[in-house]
């Protein structure tokens, strides 16, 4: 794994934590994504060499909406690049770790995604995610 690609936010709006989130880091977002299979709009900042991924629910029923209606907005993911999803997948399968998808899915800014369960992360849901060349 080569290292942390993005942190993923869950928020209720992402006009209102698109504001907040200018201010704190004091550039703009470079870029707003909606990834239908999640139901989700994104919204990404570039800082420094890191991302940080804001998450809003399109449909009440979405993973984002559950997710904000159990726990309240906060972190949501950690993202970490990988070269090849499908043997990084392959890989943590057969260590014991649970992939929530069996195969890459496409995920916003132009990425090939799988999530790993939290539960065998000590509580952390993380994405890992190759580029798209
Ligand atoms: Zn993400």
């Amino acid at each position: 794994m080569k290292k942390i690609e993005h942190i993923g936010i869950a928020v209720k709006s992402i006009e209102v934590a698109n504001e907040t989130y200018a201010k704190l880091l004091g550039v703009q977002h470079y870029k707003i994504e909606s990834v239908e299979s999640e139901k989700v709009n994104t919204s990404f900042f570039q800082v420094g060499p890191n991302k940080i991924e804001l998450l809003e629910s399109t449909d009440p029923d979405g993973v984002i909406a559950k997710f904000i209606e159990k726990k309240g907005e906060g972190l949501h993911h950690i993202a970490i690049a990988v070269d090849d999803v499908r043997a990084e997948m392959k890989r943590l399968h057969e260590a014991g770790f649970t992939l929530l998808n069996q195969e890459p899915k496409r995920g916003a800014d132009n990425k090939l995604i799988c999530f790993v369960h939290p539960k065998n992360s000590h509580g952390v849901l993380l994405e890992l995610c190759q580029e798209i060349k």
